[in-house]
């Protein structure tokens, strides 16, 4: 069975460390075949070369990852398929930016990540107490608004942690249901599919992103799913992929997307 992690990143983001080859056989040691490199986009939406030390590679440093993951390729050839990939933020407003940003490099896959809510980061270390002062009703509406619209653009392939604003523990109130159900509805009518990622479980909510009533919604309405670990050291590369396997079964789910050059193809998602 095809055996996948589609989002993992690489010392460049600042915030992640371990050489990209220990990344790779890590995943190996797991009996992961196939594997994206998914570091963080340069912050585009940001003035200046390195806009964010610590969250994410500078512009200049775009084109020497690409090249190290296609050298990577040719060098694990035969033991694990190697894709080039990206985490992009979205940043409403500067869609063709990050098109032009993207155009020039054979993407396998792009995944769509909203971190930033409301002026600032949602995921960041210590953003949690935002649930408190700004309201968690209120932070989770204006992060699944931006999901949807995420969606609709047509930039991404894959939307990364579906329930992130859920990381230090904060679940989705009761009041934002019809928000949540918009998203769905807006993935499921726009094609692109999810990430089922094991990082929730490292975090402080203990929970797979999407948690199991999100992801049963999201795979009745149709949304196809990939398994991704968004590991930031070579020791999470593949990490949890029994549990992310079970959690989408157990969802219903009953394939998996493979992706190249942006093209998906679906996998049965064996027992
Ligand atoms: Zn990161
Ligand atoms: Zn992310």
């Amino acid at each position: 069975m095809l055996r996948t992690d589609y989002h993992n990143h690489t010392a460049r983001c600042g915030h992640a460390g371990g050489a990209m080859r220990d990344y790779l056989l890590a995943a190996l040691g797991r009996g992961v075949t196939e594997l994206a490199f998914t570091d963080h986009v340069p912050l585009y939406f940001l003035p200046g070369d390195d806009p964010g030390p610590g969250l994410a590679m500078t512009r200049a440093e775009l084109p020497g990852y690409v090249a190290e993951v296609e050298a990577l390729r040719e060098e694990f050839a035969g033991r694990i398929d190697l894709l080039l990939g990206i985490e992009a933020d979205y940043a409403e407003g500067f869609e063709e930016e990050l098109k032009e940003l993207l155009a020039p490099y054979p993407w396998d896959v792009v995944l769509g990540s909203v971190h930033c809510v409301a002026g600032d980061w949602i995921d960041a270390p210590g953003s949690g107490k935002r649930h408190g002062t700004e309201g968690s009703a209120a932070l989770w509406s204006e992060y699944y608004r931006l999901i949807a619209k995420a969606c609709g653009t047509g930039l991404f392939d894959v939307m990364s942690h579906f329930d992130l604003p859920k990381k230090f523990g904060h679940h989705r109130p009761a009041e934002v249901l019809g928000a949540e159900e918009a998203a769905v509805e807006a993935a499921a009518k726009a094609g692109v599919a999810i990430e089922v990622s094991s990082a929730g479980l490292r975090k402080t909510v203990a929970e797979i992103y999407p948690g199991p009533d999100l992801l049963r919604k999201l795979v009745t309405a149709g949304v196809p799913v990939v398994f991704s670990s968004d590991s930031h050291a070579p020791a999470e590369s593949g990490w949890g992929l029994e549990k992310t396997l079970a959690a989408a079964r157990e969802a219903g789910a009953t394939s998996q997307l493979s992706f190249r050059r942006r093209v998906a193809t679906a996998h049965p998602i064996d027992a």
